[in-house]
């Protein structure tokens, strides 16, 4: 996936950043503060995944940031659907919980208009520097937008994890996963089709990534299918 450079280590965990990072540097280098800010959310939801999946024995070795997100290399995929559904809804859970915990101290020192207008710019996808305040206010918020698109039920999403490992339960996995990918699929044809007509050219991107990343979800699990069923003849 290219060059990435390690800017920290936590609890053993390497932190990179993807070389495309440089990028938003590029387009947002004035509003430095608000780019370092999304990353220390997006590590901490990669952190909060990565924690739960040790627990379960699954090694986590680095977290690699991209522009998008971050995505953490675990050793294995989590065995039981159970563990998939914790691991998963970790990351967006820490980002409410961060919501949630400095909701009222953000109140007392925004005051609610500035607040809920924060919100409302930061949701349609503007980023408005109007002063230190409202600046305070959309990086708070960031951490709702991180927490609600990752909980999409559609691969690769966290949402979509959540989704098959609650749907492996009752279909396996195989299929789970094939629903999820379609769900995945569904959503980036959506985003495409927003980011196209609007001419949201970050939409687009990620459209493209969130379709080419659930169809490799896909092909890994026709992989296991095909292992399986291969262990299955030589027993
Ligand atoms: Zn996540």
């Amino acid at each position: 996936m290219g060059r990435t450079f390690e800017i920290a280590q936590i609890k053993g965990i390497s932190i990179k950043l993807h070389w495309s990072f440089f990028l938003l540097i590029l387009f947002f280098g004035k509003w430095f503060f608000f780019v370092a800010a999304v990353f220390f959310f997006v590590t901490m939801h990669e952190l909060a995944h990565s924690f739960v999946a040790r627990k379960f024995g699954i090694d986590v070795r680095d977290i690699t940031l991209y522009p998008i997100g971050g995505i953490a290399s675990m050793s294995k995929l989590p065995q039981k659907p159970y563990q998939e559904f914790l691991i998963s809804i970790a990351g967006p859970l820490s980002n409410l919980a961060f919501i949630v915990i400095f909701f009222f101290p953000m109140k007392a020192f925004l005051g609610s208009n500035m607040l809920y207008a924060s919100l409302k710019y930061i949701a349609a996808g503007y980023f408005v520097p109007y002063n230190f305040k409202f600046v305070v206010g959309q990086i708070y918020w960031i951490n709702l937008l991180l927490a609600l698109f990752n909980l999409l039920p559609a691969f690769p999403m966290d949402g979509g994890r959540v989704f098959r490992s609650i749907l492996t339960t009752k279909l396996g996995f195989y299929k789970a996963t094939k629903i999820a990918v379609n769900f995945g699929h569904f959503f980036a044809l959506i985003f495409g089709y927003i980011g196209f007509s609007k001419g949201r050219f970050l939409l687009l991107v990620i459209a493209i990534f969130i379709f080419i990343s659930a169809s490799e979800e896909l092909f890994i699990a026709k992989m296991m299918e095909k292992a399986k069923s291969m262990n299955n003849n030589l027993v």
